[in-house]
C-alpha cells in the first residue's frame, strides 16, 4: 500500500499533481479542503464550522480536521493507498495521522514537498482565483495569512517527517509533466 503525503505550501501544485497520481497509481485523493468545501457546498454543521476560519485563511481546529479524515479513512474500502493533500498541516495533525494509519497495520510511505518561491505562490493564487471562485483565492491579505499560516504552523510538519527519513523535497516550477515524472521517480523508489 502506498500512503503519500504531498506537501507544500497554498499554490504549490499539490491539487494538480494530486490528480495525475491518482490516475497513474489508482490510489484514494483525501484533500481536506476539498472536503471541507464539500461540506460548506452541502450546507452541513462542519461546512459552518470550518467556513470562518477558511475565509479569513486560518486553520480548522485540530481535532475538527483529525475527525473528518477518521471518518474518510474508515469509509474507504478495497484502496490501494492514499494520497493526502493539504493534510497534516500541524504536528498535532501529523502525529494523529500516524496513530489513525497505525490503528490499521498502515504506515506513510513518504512526504514529497513541493518547493515554489513565495513570488510564483501569490501570482499562482491570484491567477486561480480568477476561475475558482475561491474566496480565499481572492484577497491579497488572505492570501498573505495562508502563506505565514504555512511558514508558522505547517513547515514543522516537513521536520517531522525528516525525522522518520520520509522526507524528499522536489523543485515545483516549471512544466507541470516534469515535475510529475520527478514525484513519481521518488515514489517508484518507495
Ligand atoms: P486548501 O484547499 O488545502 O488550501 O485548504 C483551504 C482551507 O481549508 C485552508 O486555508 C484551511 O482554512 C482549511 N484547511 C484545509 N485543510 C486543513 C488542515 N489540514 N488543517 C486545518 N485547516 C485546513
Amino acid at each position: 500500500m502506498l500512503n503519500i503525503v504531498l506537501f507544500g505550501p497554498p499554490g504549490a501544485g499539490k491539487g494538480t499533481q494530486s490528480e495525475k497520481l491518482i490516475a497513474k497509481y489508482k490510489l484514494t485523493h483525501l484533500s481536506t479542503g476539498d472536503l471541507f468545501r464539500a461540506h460548506l457546498g452541502q450546507g452541513t454543521d462542519l461546512g459552518q464550522l470550518a467556513r470562518k476560519y477558511m475565509d479569513e485563511g486560518r486553520l480548522v481546529p485540530d481535532e475538527v480536521v483529525i475527525g473528518m479524515v477518521d471518518d474518510k479513512i474508515k469509509n474507504t474500502q478495497d484502496s490501494n493507498g492514499f494520497i493526502f493533500d493539504g493534510f497534516p498541516r500541524t504536528v498535532a495533525q501529523a502525529r494523529a495521522l500516524d496513530l489513525l494509519l497505525e490503528e490499521k497495520n498502515m504506515s506513510i510511505s513518504g512526504m514529497i514537498a513541493l518547493d515554489v518561491p513565495e513570488e510564483v505562490l501569490k501570482e499562482r493564487i491570484r491567477e486561480r482565483g480568477e476561475t475558482s471562485g475561491r474566496v480565499d483565492d481572492q484577497d491579497e491579505e488572505k492570501i498573505k495569512t495562508r502563506i505565514q499560516v504555512y511558514l508558522d504552523e505547517t513547515i514543522p510538519v516537513a521536520t517531522y517527517y525528516k525525522g522518520q527519513e520520509k522526507l524528499t523535497k522536489i523543485h515545483g516550477v516549471g512544466a507541470i509533466d516534469e515535475i510529475f515524472a520527478n514525484i513519481c521517480e521518488v515514489i517508484d523508489s518507495y
